[in-house]
């Protein structure tokens, strides 16, 4: 075994502690040092030294620390985007929420798309890559989140298309400064239990106030859900990321609120996503 591929292998013990997958971290890990994909590190691994920084960024993993704060970038829905410890690092469940969006409106796209809580502005540019004569603009109560959405775009090439602004719905008046209506309307607000304990890679290096929403996870729904009123297109879709648990808890917020609800799972197979359409 070459240096590099034994070093890998000591890498992913080091990490089984810590992570469940400890070979793709160290994987990760070391094309990152090295400055070159993951694949290209497959194909040369033989040949190769160990980078010098490789140790670090080891220890920083061995200490939770998620990978794509280590590495400054995450894929989501094919691209890369940047993060860092302001964003909510974009989940693959929440690709959930794109498929759909394009099964919806496969021979009508949307026009006007609203992205609530948008972080990494992951939602939104994944849907204004799919949708390419849309325009969208996503809302975040952190100026540092929406610093990060802003370079996503721009790094894209989609600041032409997508717009960002520093609203916060728990505040009066935020709905006045968006200019709607939206035919589709994406969000993935926090909707974690206050009491509940996260992991220590999420509890740790996340941003709280993209996770927390109450006792029961419910705030945000409940400021959001009245707002579509507002916002939504009549013939307008939502799609709101939920957690595992809250199908019936969001969908009778939902209802009260005269939508028809539907729900999807995600990968795992666990409910993920509400479709709110208005009553007709
Ligand atoms: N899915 C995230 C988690 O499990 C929560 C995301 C959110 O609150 N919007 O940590």
């Amino acid at each position: 075994m070459g240096e590099a591929a034994l070093a890998l292998r000591d890498a992913a013990r080091r990490l089984e502690p810590v992570s469940d997958t400890p070979r793709l971290d160290a994987e990760l890990l070391m094309a990152h040092a090295l400055g070159i994909e993951r694949e290209q590190l497959l194909l040369d691994l033989p040949r190769l030294t160990v980078p010098e920084s490789f140790g670090d960024l080891l220890e920083r993993r061995a200490k939770h620390e998620p990978i794509a704060h280590i590495t400054g970038t995450r894929e989501f829905w094919g691209l890369e985007l940047l993060v860092s410890p302001d964003v909510l690092i974009p989940r693959p469940d929440s690709e959930t929420l794109i498929e759909q969006a394009v099964e919806i409106f496969q021979n009508s796209p949307p026009h006007n798309i609203l992205d609530l809580g948008t972080g990494s502005g992951a939602l939104l540019l994944a849907a204004l890559h799919e949708f390419h004569d849309a325009k969208g603009v996503g809302i975040d109560s952190s100026a540092a989140a929406l610093q990060i959405a802003h370079n996503n775009a721009d790094r894209l090439d989609m600041s032409d298309r997508a717009w960002f602004a520093l609203l916060d719905w728990t505040r009066p008046d935020w709905i006045d400064r968006l200019d709607g209506p939206f035919d589709l309307i994406l969000a993935n607000p926090p909707y974690v239990s206050s009491s509940l304990v996260l992991a220590p890679e999420v509890a740790g290096f996340e941003p709280h106030q993209a996770l927390f929403a109450g006792e029961e996870g419910l705030d945000d729904y409940r400021v959001i859900i009245p707002a579509l009123d507002r916002l939504l297109a009549d013939k307008g879709v939502a799609l709101l990321e939920i957690g595992f648990d809250q199908a019936a808890s969001v969908s009778e917020i939902a209802s009260g609120n005269g939508y028809v609800i539907e729900c999807k799972q995600d990968l795992g197979g666990n409910d993920r996503l509400l479709t709110l359409r208005r009553q007709k």
